[in-house]
């Protein structure tokens, strides 16, 4: 896989998922648009990400404010005159089922992990259809398979892969792919900032060798291979596909 000469903007890549999904790009010769909102965090991945010639543009902004995402896709579009691939990366985990999850969480969260990719790909389709290049979601297990007490963030995520298969239909005769994939448990921030104390995250991160069929959590570097794949010319004949990235947890059922 080679990325040399393409531009990629990856949404969240101040941490986790996002953050691992840069550096890949960027040992392959990507040129990258990095968005997040903590500046500090995103010059600490950049200063890991190894492009010799092409230095990360660095950009801020809150992904539920749509001033900020069309200043994140314009800009980048001023700086490199281009677009190849989008990771849509960005999201936020908040914990309630439909007894105690209100509607300022619902919205948050649809807010958040839908309504944000749904404008962000918007302004970036003419430029993906220029460039024949692609888009990649990053879902979750949970848009595929249903567990109690996470009950928006699962019907976001459940979205976010049917908006994956529509718009690749849509914008399949344009040679323009849209992929996601679909996470299981992986080792980031992601839980303690969606409200897990220390205690909580450790026993959480326990379970999942039982909760995820080859016996362990994920790391971020796992599924930042997949969304290289998924955006690689290694994948010109995969669209609209969700891909899980779970360790097989998707295809358990509890006995
Ligand atoms: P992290 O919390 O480590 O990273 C989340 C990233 O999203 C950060 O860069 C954060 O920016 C950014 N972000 C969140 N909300 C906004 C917003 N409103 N505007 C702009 N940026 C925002 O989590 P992960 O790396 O784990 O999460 C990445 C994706 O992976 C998410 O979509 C998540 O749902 C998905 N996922 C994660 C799993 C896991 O177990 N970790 C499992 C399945 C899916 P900043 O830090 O700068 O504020």
């Amino acid at each position: 896989m080679n990325f040399a000469g393409k531009v990629v903007l990856i949404t969240g890549a101040s941490s986790g998922i996002g953050a691992a999904t840069a550096k890949q790009f960027a040992g392959l010769g990507a040129s990258l648009a990095l968005a997040g909102r903590n500046l500090d965090n995103l010059k600490e991945v950049a200063s890991q990400c190894n492009s010799p010639s092409n230095k990360p543009l660095l950009l801020t902004g809150e992904l539920t404010n749509e001033k900020d995402t069309e200043d994140i896709l314009q800009k980048t579009i001023s700086h490199y005159g281009r677009l190849d691939v989008l990771v849509n990366n960005a999201g936020i985990l908040e914990s309630g089922s439909i007894e105690t999850t209100n509607l300022q969480q619902y919205d948050r969260l649809m807010n958040t992990n839908v309504r944000s990719i749904y404008h962000l790909t918007t302004l970036a389709v003419p430029h993906l259809i220029k460039t024949k290049g692609n888009v990649v979601n990053v879902s979750s297990v949970n848009g595929i398979r249903a567990f109690p007490g996470v009950l928006a963030y699962c019907m976001s995520k459940a979205a976010v892969d049917h908006f994956t298969r529509c718009a690749a239909l849509d914008l399949a005769p344009k040679q323009v792919r849209v992929n996601a994939v679909n996470p299981g448990v992986t080792i980031t921030n992601l839980h303690k900032r969606g409200g897990m104390n220390q205690e909580q995250y450790e026993a959480f991160i326990k379970k999942s060798q039982e909760t995820h069929a080859l016996g362990r959590p994920g790391k971020p570097e796992e599924v930042a291979r997949t969304i290289v794949f998924l955006a690689s010319d290694d994948a010109s004949f995969i669209t609209g596909a969700t891909l899980p990235v779970d360790g097989g947890r998707h295809a358990m059922c509890p006995r």
